[in-house]
């Protein structure tokens, strides 16, 4: 648990809830069955060593999402954790709830999307398969632990799938700081 906080506090703007671990913790507890908490809907986290060890030591449910809802990972307020080489060493991703209907709308507003930060398109190395593809990243970090606010269409970027995994890999790069990096990479291998 204490990794967990500690990784919050990296990448959660302030103000930091006066005690983030309960904070987290309740989170977590709403998206696990056996919690007392838990109110229905993605059932994405089990205790480790059970629910009354009270270890404090949380792991995802393997594939909790498809499992669930096959797409949910579009359109839920996510928390990743992953356990890593089998001891708690923990990584946390908190995304802010947004509807598919949002993204749905968004991507209605792109006719030939190219990604923001390296400008590929889908169609053009995936042809036919590819067309009109392209991934929405919320460009807004969470202000707060418990911030649900709506996302609106501006909050939004066309980003490739790699690229998406790239601004989310330490905390929150902010696209244009992506785009810029990548122009620097180019201009620097001619
Ligand atoms: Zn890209
Ligand atoms: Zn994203």
């Amino acid at each position: 648990m204490e990794e967990i906080v500690m990784r919050v506090k990296e990448i959660a703007p302030l103000p930091h809830p006066a005690d983030p671990g309960a904070s987290i913790r309740a989170r977590i507890q709403e998206r696990c069955a056996e919690a007392k908490s838990y109110k229905g809907g993605d059932n994405l986290f089990e205790s480790a060593f059970g629910i009354n060890a009270r270890r404090g030591v949380w792991r995802l449910r393997s594939d909790p999402l498809s499992a669930s809802n096959p797409d949910s990972i579009q359109d839920g307020a996510e928390l990743y954790i992953s356990a890593l080489e089998g001891k708690a060493s923990l990584r946390i991703h908190l995304r802010r709830e947004r509807s598919k209907k949002l993204i749905d709308a968004f991507k209605a507003t792109l006719l030939d999307p190219a990604c923001e930060a390296c400008g590929m398109r889908f169609s053009d190395v995936y042809g036919d398969l590819g067309a009109g593809y392209i991934e929405a990243h919320d460009k807004v970090p969470v202000s707060s632990l418990d911030d649900e606010k709506a996302t609106k269409l501006s909050d939004l970027a066309a980003l490739c799938a790699n690229c998406h995994r790239m601004v989310h890999k330490n905390g929150l790069m902010p696209v244009e700081e992506l785009a810029s990096f990548l122009m620097q990479l180019k201009s620097n291998r001619i």
